[in-house]
């Protein structure tokens, strides 16, 4: 190990990696240092239910990549990045076998009229209104993703610039996004399904304040993609591109601290206490409270860094836990009958009828209990890739919304752990038939808790940091960080705490490179790169 770098990165999640590569690239001596025995953290996938069976307990939905800087800077396909784009993205079904919706990608035209057919057979408004936006933001997406690939400059972080664009009353800006979504759509199923993707995708349905955030949702949805082989492919590829233009990665080593001479971050201490010089800088992709309160140190920090830093808020609005289960076949809905799509799309809502069910299931997460309704979004990835399950066989995985880990015990964790796929199954089979325990070769239960202490995603929120809106835009995380830099010259932020937030997106990543490339005088390679960003 050398004991000495221009740049040294704490943590080598997806934001730590994409910002070590541009760094190293850029001409800085550059090490990340992880905790963990592997890179990527979020971006992981497991064999966890049984041999031969992949899932993808936490990102799976790859939707950014026709914009994701280093996914095309570095050329990250030559490193074995691959993508399936399933035609059918995302659908509905009932337990009644009412027919499903179905909505499809964005990359056909043509597919706009699938997705108008199959929204209109419940309300013609709804098709015409959604398929009207999604054609609309096809138009804007390249300039939405300036705003995503740049630092925050307002407090919505430029999302709200688009409603009146998009013809959406500019009041509904600092409404929620429940009410965004009533005012657009009249039927009970869409709206069904508009809340369940927005709450999973994005900040809490109710929450008062945070409208525009909608603005990211219409921007991905219909967008997403699926890694061959396993989210985690991603994250190896974004580590083989930093080491490719010369820069360090170390496993296994937890820093416990953040040197500081004159003020200044001059190095890291590992766990072991051995101590790495930082010519330049260090960056954090850490949570912030352990960054700023434990290895920087209290004692080290003003007053209101103290106050803001212990105040920010962590859960609950981007908190899942994560079901998978080991598959003799994969589900077969009663919906399908109108529409054999319903049975290969890639995200699956299942266990929902009405759009009250969704609001009691995030208002009992939101108070700290798991839902009593066990629905969940899906996805059976072996359907399109036959890396994910032995032949003939199937993974399923899927997220339901969840408390915060510290509203439950250890204990109570273990009860949900031990219950609820039980649960979750009993629910399944009342919308596929053949979704019985029979069909089940062996599950397995992911909890917030087990997010916390495997990956350091605090409280298991995903952003690590609510979004509220106080803790969106420019106000992201704090006022005073939201530009990637801390009071400790030398010292800087690239969580998914800060703008544009979580999301396997490299845009923390990717702006802090620009706020430290203007400080150390860096070329600014993006102001003449064609995409604009
Ligand atoms: C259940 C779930 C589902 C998700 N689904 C999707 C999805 O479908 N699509 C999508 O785009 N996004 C999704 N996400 C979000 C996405 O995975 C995360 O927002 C993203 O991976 C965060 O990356 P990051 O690099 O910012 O932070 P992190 O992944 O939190 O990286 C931080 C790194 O720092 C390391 N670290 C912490 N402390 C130390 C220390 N003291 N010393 C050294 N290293 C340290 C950690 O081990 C970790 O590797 C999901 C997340 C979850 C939890």
């Amino acid at each position: 190990m050398k004991k000495e770098y221009d740049a040294i990165i704490i943590g080598g999640g997806s934001m730590g990696l994409t910002l070590g590569a541009y760094l190293q690239r850029a001409g800085m001596e550059t090490a990340i240092f992880e905790r963990r025995w592997e890179e990527g953290s979020a971006i992981c996938t497991s064999e966890c239910t049984a041999p031969g069976f992949l899932h993808n307990l936490h990102a799976n939905f790859c939707e950014f990549m026709d914009w994701h800087p280093p996914y095309h800077d570095f050329k990250l396909e030559e490193l074995g990045v691959r993508m399936i784009y399933p035609e059918a993205q995302a659908a509905i079904g009932f337990s009644d076998g009412r027919p499903p919706i179905v909505l499809y990608s964005v990359e056909k035209p043509e597919n706009f009229k699938k997705t108008h057919e199959s929204i209109a057979q419940y309300s013609k408004h709804d098709a015409d209104t959604y398929v009207g936006l999604r054609k609309q933001i096809l138009e804007l997406q390249d300039v939405i993703a300036v705003n995503y690939y740049n630092p925050p400059q307002d407090t919505t972080g430029g999302r709200g610039d688009f409603f009146p664009m998009l013809g959406i009353p500019s009041d509904l800006i600092t409404a929620s996004c429940k009410a965004v979504i009533d005012y657009l759509y009249e039927s009970s199923e869409f709206k069904t399904m508009m809340y369940r993707i927005l709450q999973e995708f994005g900040p809490a349905l109710e929450m008062e304040g945070l409208g525009a955030m909608i603005m990211g949702n219409f921007w991905i949805s219909l967008n997403w993609r699926m890694m061959v082989g396993g989210t985690h492919t991603l994250a190896h590829g974004l580590e083989m591109a930093g080491v490719r233009e010369g820069m360090d990665f170390y496993e296994n080593c937890e820093v416990v601290k953040v040197l500081l001479d004159n003020g200044r971050a001059s190095g890291i201490q590992l766990k072991d206490g051995t101590q790495i010089k930082a010519r330049k800088l260090v960056a954090s992709n850490a949570d912030i409270k352990a960054t700023m309160l434990d290895m920087v140190g209290e004692e080290n920090l003003s007053e209101t860094w103290v106050r803001r830093v212990k105040n920010y808020r962590i859960g609950y609005s981007n908190v899942l836990a994560s079901t998978a289960l080991a598959l003799h076949e994969a589900p077969d809905y009663k919906s399908a009958k109108y529409n054999p799509d319903m049975n290969k799309a890639f995200y699956t809502i299942v266990g929902f009828d009405t759009p009250e069910e969704i609001l009691q299931y995030i208002r009992d997460g939101v108070s700290g209990r798991m839902p009593g309704i066990a629905g969940a979004g899906t996805w059976v990835n072996s359907l399109w890739d036959p890396n994910y399950a032995p032949k003939g066989k199937h993974s399923l995985t899927g997220w339901f919304f969840a408390p915060k880990a510290s509203d439950l015990t250890i204990e109570e964790w273990d009860e949900v752990k031990a219950t609820y796929n039980d649960k979750f199954i009993q629910r399944f089979e009342k919308w596929a038939p053949n979704m019985t325990r029979d069909n089940v070769i062996a599950d397995y239960f992911y909890t917030p808790l087990d997010q916390e202490l495997e990956m350091r995603l605090m409280e298991g929120d995903f952003q690590n940091g609510s979004y509220m809106p106080n803790q969106t835009g420019h106000n992201r995380p704090f006022p005073e960080a939201s530009q990637y830099r801390t009071e400790i010259e030398g010292l800087y932020l690239c969580g998914p705490y800060m703008h544009p937030g979580g999301g396997v997106s490299s845009g923390v990543g990717y702006n802090c490179f620009k706020v430290v490339a203007h400080d150390f005088g860096l070329e600014k390679f993006w102001e003449n790169h064609p995409r604009g960003f």
